[in-house]
C-alpha cells in the first residue's frame, strides 16, 4: 500500500481521520463522546486528559485536515472565529500592527473593531488585491498579514505568492482565510502562505448540520503556543460536531468540483440578464482578476455575486420570491442559499464603508449547492425575469 502522503486528495479526503485498524473492525471512526480521560499513577502521560484541551475524535478530524492541507499541523476549534480568535490572541501584542484585507467575512472585521482594537493593537484595513499596497504599508510592528481570498461577499481575491513575497521579506506572517475553496481548489501552502484558517462550518461539513473552525499550519511552536490559547480560553471543537465535519469531508472534492461547474454555468447565464448591473465570479472571463484565479486557484469555487441593478428594492424583491433556494447566512452546502449581505452577514458595517468596497444594497450573494443547474436557473429566471420587466427608466424598482 503506498503511504498516506502519496495518496491523491480525494483518497485522503475518504480515508483521513479514518486510520486502520478502527477498534471492532469499524469503518468509520468512533465518537469519543467522553468528558475525560483514566490516568494510573499520577504524572501519567497520557495523551488525551481532559476534552477541552483535547479529545480523539476532534484529533481524527485534525489529522484528516492536516493531510487535506499537506501541513504538519492542523487545530480545530469551535468555530470560524474561535480559530481567528486564537490566531489574533496568538500573534498580536498592544502596540503590534495587523493589516488585514479591507474585504472579508463581516465577523472578522467586528472581532477585529470591537475586541482587537480596544486592546490597542492597530489594523490597517488595506486592499490586498494590490500587493504594492502591501508592501507600501508594512512596516517593522506588523505582525501578522491576514487575506481573505477570495474575499466574501464580493469574490475579490489576492496574488497570494506576491504577498508572501513581501511578507517574507518583512520578517512577518502571512495567514489566508481559505474558506470559499477549501484546499481542494487552492493549496495556500504552495502559495507561500504560512497559514491558512477554514470555517468549517462551510464545504468541510458541507451539510448544514456543525459549526466548526480551523488553523493549518507547519510551525510547531506556533501550533503549541494555539493549542495553549485553544485550551485556555475554551475555544475546543466538539467530538460530535467533529464526527460529522469527518463524514463531509469524505465527499468534499465530489461537491466541491460540481458546485464549481454548476456555479460557473449559472454566472454565465447571470451575466446576459438586463436585470444584472454586474456578475462576480472568479471563474468568469470578465472578472478582473480571471487569469490570477486561473493561476492560483483550481476552479472558481461554488460562490458567486451579483449586483441588481434595481438596488435594494430588487435585492429584497428576489431574495423573497426564490422557492428552491434558501434565503440564509450560511454557504457551502449542499442545498443553494442566497444571501443579502448588507443586510445579514456584513449588517454591522456602516452602509458608507461598505458601499466603498461594493457591499452594496443590491448585491447578492449565491452559494451554489448540488441541485440541477437547470432547476436552479429556473428559479432564479422566475424572480429576475420579473424584476427586469419591472424596473423603470430611472432604474427603480416599481413593483
Ligand atoms: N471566514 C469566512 C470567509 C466566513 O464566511 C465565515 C463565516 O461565515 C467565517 C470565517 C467564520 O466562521 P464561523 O461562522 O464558523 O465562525
Amino acid at each position: 500500500m503506498q503511504s498516506a502522503s502519496v495518496h491523491r486528495f480525494e483518497t485522503r479526503a475518504v480515508h483521513g481521520g479514518h486510520t486502520k485498524p478502527i477498534a471492532e473492525g469499524a469503518m468509520v471512526s468512533p465518537i469519543f463522546q467522553s468528558t475525560t480521560y483514566a490516568q494510573n499513577s499520577i504524572g501519567d502521560s497520557i495523551q488525551h486528559t481532559y476534552s477541552r484541551a483535547s479529545n480523539p475524535t476532534v484529533a481524527r478530524l485534525e489529522e484528516a485536515i492536516a493531510s487535506l492541507d499537506q501541513r504538519q499541523h492542523a487545530i480545530c476549534f469551535a468555530t470560524g472565529m474561535s480559530a481567528s480568535t486564537a490566531l489574533f490572541f496568538a500573534l498580536l501584542q498592544s502596540g503590534d500592527e495587523l493589516i488585514c484585507s479591507d474585504v472579508v467575512y463581516g465577523g472578522t472585521t467586528r472581532l477585529i473593531e470591537e475586541v482587537l482594537q480596544p486592546l490597542g493593537i492597530e489594523v490597517r484595513f488595506i486592499d490586498t488585491s494590490d500587493a504594492t499596497a502591501l508592501r507600501r504599508s508594512i512596516s517593522k510592528r506588523t505582525k501578522l498579514v491576514f487575506v481573505e481570498s477570495p474575499a466574501n461577499p464580493t469574490l475579490k481575491i489576492a496574488d497570494i505568492g506576491a504577498l508572501a513575497e513581501v511578507t517574507k521579506r518583512a520578517g512577518t506572517l502571512l495567514a489566508v482565510d481559505n474558506t470559499f475553496l477549501t484546499p481542494c481548489l487552492q493549496n495556500c501552502r504552495e502559495l507561500g502562505a504560512d497559514i491558512a484558517l477554514y470555517s468549517t462550518t462551510k464545504y468541510f461539513d458541507g451539510h448544514n448540520v456543525t459549526v466548526g473552525g480551523a488553523l493549518t499550519l507547519d510551525d510547531a511552536q506556533l501550533a503549541k503556543k494555539l493549542r495553549r490559547l485553544l485550551k485556555t480560553m475554551g475555544l475546543n471543537q466538539k467530538p460530535f460536531e467533529a464526527w460529522l465535519t469527518l463524514q463531509g469531508i469524505q465527499t468534499l472534492p465530489l461537491r466541491i468540483h460540481q458546485q464549481s461547474r454548476t456555479a460557473l454555468e449559472l454566472a454565465s447565464w447571470l451575466e446576459g440578464l438586463p436585470a444584472i448591473a454586474h456578475v462576480f465570479y472568479p471563474g468568469l472571463p470578465s472578472h478582473f482578476q480571471f487569469s490570477l484565479a486561473s493561476k492560483q486557484q483550481e476552479a472558481g469555487g461554488g460562490i458567486i455575486a451579483f449586483e441588481l441593478k434595481s438596488g435594494f428594492a430588487g435585492a429584497r424583491s428576489l431574495v423573497s420570491s426564490v422557492q428552491l433556494i434558501t434565503l440564509a447566512e450560511n454557504l457551502g452546502a449542499t442545498q443553494s442559499i442566497v444571501t443579502h449581505p448588507a443586510s445579514m452577514t456584513h449588517a454591522d458595517l456602516n452602509p458608507h464603508d461598505g458601499a466603498r468596497i461594493g457591499i452594496t444594497p443590491g448585491l447578492i450573494r449565491l452559494s451554489v449547492g448540488l441541485e440541477s443547474f437547470d432547476d436552479l436557473k429556473a428559479d432564479l429566471a422566475f424572480c429576475l425575469l420579473n424584476l427586469s420587466d419591472s424596473i423603470s427608466a430611472t432604474g427603480e424598482v416599481t413593483l
